[in-house]
């Protein structure tokens, strides 16, 4: 196959959670420019039914549903939607998440399973009604959007829930590689640095003086933009990363380097 052909996703149905806005909203328009059509859950339907709405114009089919992805109900119902309208899931990209600053010895249990319950187990519960059909189309790719927080521990910001939910999203990922290579289904994770979102501005709309802390030990001296993952999602939608599985991709300006 021709390399550019290889990252081709024409005729491929992909689900991106939380994609009204930020991160998701931008790698389900680079998934839609490579051809694919897109499903948007998002617990935000009027943003949702507004991003899908914008990719459409790219030529592709979209599809907009309101889904709580901690809750099983909303998401195997999201899953019937996707499979009456396209018969099938090629493409799953685990994106919803939150992150709350808490001081560990100050969080509440509420707090603390909120973070877990979305960036976590609203992972596993995707990934699992997802992979249910995956196994009866012969494979598919699953993208789980973890962080650099998976790895490191941010600075100054305390985030105790946050990074632990991202550390348990990169070892469920290679988990999940593992068990389920055997029906085709590949799982991989981008753990993104720091990048300017709504999530990140409103941090530092409070906290100004952070963003010090952030870029001057980032190598490349600056945050990343949404539109940088588009390329790394194509990449492991498609043929292009075929014998790539269980792998996290850093990309964080060099963040984790020092
Ligand atoms: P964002 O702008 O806040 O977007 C997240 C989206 O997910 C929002 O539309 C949000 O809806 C939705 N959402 C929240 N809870 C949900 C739920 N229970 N079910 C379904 N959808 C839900 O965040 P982002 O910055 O794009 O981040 C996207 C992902 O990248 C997250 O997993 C985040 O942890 C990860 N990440 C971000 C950065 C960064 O610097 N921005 C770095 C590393 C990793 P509402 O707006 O209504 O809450």
């Amino acid at each position: 196959m021709n390399v550019l052909s290889s990252f081709n996703l024409e005729n491929k149905i992909a689900i991106v959670t939380g994609a009204a806005r930020g991160l998701g909203e931008a790698m389900a328009t680079g998934l839609a420019e490579a051809g694919a059509d897109i499903v948007i859950p998002d617990i935000n339907y009027k943003e949702a039914k507004k991003a899908a709405d914008k990719i459409s114009e790219l030529g592709v089919d979209t599809l907009a549903l309101k889904c709580d992805v901690t809750e099983k109900s909303d998401v195997q119902e999201m899953v019937k939607k996707v499979i009456d309208e396209f018969d099938r899931i090629d493409i799953l990209i685990n994106n919803a998440g939150i992150c709350k600053n808490i001081a560990a010895e100050e969080m509440s249990l509420k707090d603390w399973q909120e973070v877990i319950d979305i960036n976590l187990t609203g992972v596993f519960l995707c990934s699992q009604a997802v992979a249910k059909e995956m196994i009866d189309n012969n494979g598919g790719s699953i993208i789980n959007i973890s962080s650099m927080s998976a790895e490191i521990v941010n600075y100054p910001q305390p985030q105790c829930s946050y990074n632990a939910s991202k550390a348990g999203v990169s070892q469920l990922t290679k988990s999940l590689a593992a068990e389920w290579a055997k029906y085709d289904i590949r799982v991989n994770a981008i753990a993104p640095g720091y990048m300017k979102t709504e999530l990140t501005a409103e941090i530092l709309e409070k906290n100004p003086e952070r963003k010090e802390y952030w870029i001057e030990p980032t190598p490349m001296k600056r945050m990343g933009k949404p539109e940088e993952l588009k390329g790394v999602a194509v990449y492991l939608a498609s043929e292009a990363s075929s014998f790539m599985t269980g792998n996290i991709m850093n990309i964080d300006g060099g963040y984790t380097l020092y």
